[in-house]
């Protein structure tokens, strides 16, 4: 069976790379019937922030890609938090260590930093691994006995791997392909710390056996921690599940990965929801108004397409889509002005009820007063202009308030004979009974083609004065919307 996971640890708020991470494991469960599950990884406890946790949750909750097991949910595996699976871990820290898999080091980390120096001095990168350590200085490998005697007298240490020597791994990545490792490049990375906590590798690896994770997606950055866990899983002789590496997410301009400062410089959320510290907010996904159907669109094609040029997809058509065989391993570039278009093409497609109803509390702040019927009217006139609901009151004031200037260059067209025209349309207006758009609309263009009046002559200061600019949807249904009252109104303003 498929299972797999979105594996955070909870330093902060969820990136919107995190959130893509999530978003393929998800559709890729869903895709071959599996699960997908969370696990919060917190064992770095200097690390850990407050509110973190739930905020992954909402966030995932949001978007519509809630986990099928995770805390508090069909714990099938549970704990899934890493700091309640402590007591889980030693075990195979020591199973590791008796298999000779691992080792004690008790170095200082004054000791580590002259040798990093000594290196550096040289030219060569430092690479702690035990033959070089036993080429440098043998003191630092120490028999059993003495470390036994260490560890029982209370110094500090840590477990650590030990990485084969002279192997070239050939592993296989589902989205990479073939990516080969040098064993004598790699650090022996540490496990296990006398506080008794796992490091990230050794909890990662123990949780991923025991909670059955097939495939491991997540992002490139940890493609060089890839050798350390296939290393892990055979030296535990469990079966590895396969991996597959996302491509890194890129700044819109320029080079390099998409980072929280170039969102605050542009202007455009890295988070997927609104994060409060005290320092202030860093805004989100959600509270600037995007939809999660526009999120969950744009995120997917960070990365991946499905052969075509199509690019909208509802949650549903990618969980039947979705395939990694066609995840690209180049950088995908972050659009945030694509991302708007996104959001413009799953705003027009909610029904003008239901903006109506986010719309409501705008329109009430500015104290107008609307039946709630007119608004659901205003909205399916003006949604088509707007990518966010917060665009609304721009595009629509004038259907509340009557204008109180007027466009200088489109006035400035007015002939002398505007006012008197004007007059005119205003008898005409003032005989119509059903005032509704399409008989307005009759009435009018007749009055014009009878006494052969120009459309722009009439047309133009018209919507002149009941907007106040040469701009908005369809005349006549403004005209309607206001209302007889209000149009005389403005358009005796307007010509006085
Ligand atoms: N806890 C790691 C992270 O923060 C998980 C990496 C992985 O998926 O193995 O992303």
């Amino acid at each position: 069976q498929v299972r797999v996971r979105f594996a955070p640890s909870p330093t902060g708020p969820l990136h919107i790379g995190g959130v893509r991470t999530a978003l393929f494991n998800y559709l890729f469960a869903k895709k071959n019937n599996g699960i997908f599950f969370l696990r919060i990884e917190d064992t770095d406890q200097n690390r850990f922030v407050p509110g973190a946790e739930e905020y992954i949750m909402e966030a995932l909750e949001w978007l519509g890609i809630a986990p099928d097991e995770t805390i508090g949910k069909n714990e099938k595996f549970g704990p899934y938090k890493q700091s309640e699976r402590k007591h889980l871990y030693k075990q195979y820290a020591d199973e590791l260590i008796n298999s000779g898999n691992a080792y004690y080091a008790f170095d200082t980390a004054e000791a580590l930093d002259s040798h990093r120096k000594q290196h550096e001095e040289q030219g060569k990168t430092f690479i702690y691994n035990w033959h070089n350590r036993e080429k440098l200085d043998t003191s630092l490998v120490i028999s059993l006995e003495e470390t036994a005697i260490r560890i029982a007298s209370g110094e500090d240490y840590v477990i650590r791997f030990k990485t084969p020597v002279n192997e070239t791994l050939n592993l296989q990545d589902i989205i990479r392909g073939e990516v080969k490792f040098e064993t004598n490049l790699l650090d022996d990375k540490v496990l296990f710390k006398s506080d008794g906590m796992p490091t990230y590798h050794l909890a990662n690896i123990v949780d991923d056996h025991l909670m059955e994770t097939s495939h491991v997606i997540r992002g490139e950055e940890w493609l060089p921690s890839m050798p350390l866990h296939v290393l892990l899983y055979r030296a535990f002789g469990w079966e590895a599940p396969e991996f597959a590496h996302l491509p890194l997410i890129m700044k819109p301009v320029g080079n390099g990965k998409l980072s929280k400062r170039d969102g605050d410089k542009m202007g455009f959320p890295v988070f997927p929801l609104d994060w409060k510290t005290a320092e202030g907010i860093s805004s989100g996904y959600r509270e600037k108004g995007f939809l999660p159907e526009a999120v969950v669109n744009f995120l997917a094609l960070l990365g991946w397409n499905d052969g075509t040029e199509k690019e909208l997809f509802s949650l549903e058509e990618l969980e039947n889509k979705f395939d990694l065989n066609r995840v690209h391993k180049a950088g995908a570039k972050f659009d945030p002005e694509k991302n708007k278009w996104f959001n413009h093409q799953y705003l027009v497609k909610q029904n003008d009820e239901d903006l109506a109803k986010v719309f409501a509390p705008i329109v009430s702040e500015k104290e107008v007063s609307v039946s709630e019927n007119n608004l659901i009217r205003i909205v399916g006139l003006i949604k088509e202009r707007a990518n966010f609901v917060s665009e609304f009151w721009d595009l629509s004031d004038f259907f509340f308030v009557a204008p109180t200037s007027y466009d200088e260059k489109a006035k400035k067209n007015w002939k002398a004979e505007t006012p008197a025209l004007m007059q005119e349309l205003i008898s005409v207006l003032s005989e119509i009974t059903d005032f509704s758009s399409m008989n307005i609309e009759t009435i009018v263009k007749d009055w014009m083609t009878k006494n052969e009046i120009g459309m722009g002559k009439v047309m133009q200061p018209f919507r002149l004065s009941l907007v106040g600019a040469l701009k908005g949807p369809h005349l006549f249904d403004i005209v309607e919307l206001i209302g007889k009252e209000q149009t005389i109104k403005r358009i005796e303003k307007a010509i006085d």
